[in-house]
């Protein structure tokens, strides 16, 4: 087929960077797109949407590369690749940003660090803005500034009949509110502005404690954070300590369970915020200090680079009950890897005072968000990583919340577990899908489509 009305870089399998292009963060996913279109500008996206739409190709959106069900991709299809998509503008008084699709969170905190400025989002540098923000967007800064769609004040799609609009409150309210939660389901989007918080140095950073001391420290940490002080963010994780310096090595490769901090308010006051975990619990590391945020925010990059094998699950989690804990010990004490680790990702502060019908995210009452992390740098050892993570994974389905999980912690886990995670909210955002595109054009995703 000719490809003569596409522009930007287009890939083909003849090109000797098609193996390159093709390769997305999680090395599992081996898809064999019949074109990959690096965009450069919207007119491109719009060119690569109605040459697949006119020619009936099915097609796929990648930013950031990191789903890790490798939905940016698709076999036989046309890729919309955003990845070079790269133009941003900052206005430092009102504090916002507006930023092109293709950027990474690391990117983007480079920027917004300069003016003491951050945009809530995940915690690692390397994952791209796009697919994060349209599943909903969690992290460090989600008790003080919320998920990372409350902060999102417009977006610019491309829609799957390559008209271009924007969305916001007054502008399409309707496709705006989809966005905020609803994934890539309503077309490609071009262009995100965002509202930033004032937050440069923090103190954070990891606590580690024993294996022995999971029970007492989740405990601890559970009544801990149960606090209205939306300054004080703790993620807790079951974990190995990585053998390398600057953790000791009496510790190296010993699985362990751990917290990782962010206060954000006055510093004067922050060791005394933490002073009870420390005093009551006997952490074997304990790095957590003063740093800048981005610092904090990229803190992992290093130990998860591009390239290894992944294969996670999740639940929302409303109470962590003696059974759960117990189940969570057992697979902590069974992690199979360094890289391989689960994490509770709070839902709390701010998150809450949005209500779920006001976005797309309709899990904002419960308490934490669990991602069950299977990771291994080596392909033979991929089965190892995935049977862990759904052996864990089931047996904790008797304690989860409800029946769905975070979007964007998803493999693909079929329909019913999509429509489970909307909630209440599925039905409008079937509403608004068939709104907006009506032949479900846009279907590699976590699919939102009428029964
Ligand atoms: C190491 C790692 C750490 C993570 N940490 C966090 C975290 O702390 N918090 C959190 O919330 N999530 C986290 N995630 C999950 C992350 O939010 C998802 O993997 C998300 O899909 C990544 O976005 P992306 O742009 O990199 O993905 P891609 O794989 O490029 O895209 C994923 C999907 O998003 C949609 N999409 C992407 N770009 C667009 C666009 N411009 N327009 C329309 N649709 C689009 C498409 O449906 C696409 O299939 C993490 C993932 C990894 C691998």
């Amino acid at each position: 087929m000719s490809h003569q009305d596409l522009t930007g870089e287009v890939i083909t399998p003849q090109d000797t960077n098609y193996d390159e292009a093709r390769a997305i963060y999680n090395a599992m996913i081996d898809k064999k797109p019949a074109v990959i279109v690096k965009c450069k500008n919207t007119q491109d996206v719009v060119n690569a949407v109605n040459h697949a739409r006119e020619n009936n190709i099915e097609v796929s959106i990648k930013s950031g590369g990191h789903n890790g069900a490798g939905l940016a991709l698709v076999d036989d299809g046309l890729v919309i690749d955003l990845s070079e998509m790269k133009a941003f503008d900052i206005d430092p008084n009102a504090k916002t940003i507006r930023v092109d699709p293709g950027f990474t969170l690391g990117e983007i905190g480079e920027i917004t660090q300069e003016y003491g400025l951050y945009l809530p989002f995940g915690i690692n540098g390397t994952t791209g803005i796009s697919g994060l923000t349209l599943g909903g967007g969690l992290g460090y800064l989600s008790r003080k500034g919320g998920l990372t769609i409350d902060n999102l004040l417009e977006c610019k799609v491309v829609l799957a009949n390559g008209d271009v609009v924007t969305a916001n409150t007054n502008t399409n309210p309707d496709l705006f509110w989809a966005l905020r939660g609803g994934g890539g389901n309503f077309g490609v989007v071009v262009s995100f502005q965002f509202k930033l918080l004032s937050v440069g140095t923090v103190y954070g950073g990891p606590m580690i404690w024993e294996m022995d001391d999971a029970e007492e420290t989740f405990r601890l940490y559970d009544e801990f954070t149960k606090t209205d002080d939306q300054d004080l963010y703790g993620f807790y994780a079951f974990l190995t300590v990585p053998p390398a310096p600057p953790f000791p090595e009496e510790h190296w490769n010993k699985r362990c369970c751990g917290v990782v901090w962010n206060y954000t308010g006055p510093l004067d006051k922050a060791e005394a915020i933490l002073r009870p975990m420390r005093e009551k619990t006997n952490p074997i590391i304990d790095f957590v200090g003063e740093m800048p945020m981005h610092q904090l925010n990229t803190l992992f990059d290093a130990l998860y680079p591009k390239g290894l094998q992944w294969y996670w699950r999740a639940h929302f989690i409303n109470e962590v009950s003696d059974e759960s804990l117990a189940i969570n010990i057992k697979y902590g004490k069974a992690i199979p890897n360094v890289h391989t680790t689960t994490h509770f990702y709070p839902i709390d502060g701010k998150v809450h005072e949005v209500a779920n019908h006001e976005t797309a995210w309709a899990n904002r009452g419960v308490r934490w968000a669990q991602v069950i992390v299977g990771v291994d740098p080596q392909p033979e050892n991929a089965q190892i990583i995935t049977d862990w993570c759904k052996n864990y994974y089931d047996e904790l389905i008797p304690y989860a919340a409800n029946q769905g999980a975070y979007v964007n912690f998803m493999m693909e886990e079929g329909q019913e577990r999509i429509k489970a995670s909307y909630k209440d909210n599925y039905e409008k955002l079937v509403a608004v899908k068939t709104k907006y595109d009506p032949t479900n054009f846009f279907h590699i995703n976590q699919n939102i489509k009428p029964d």
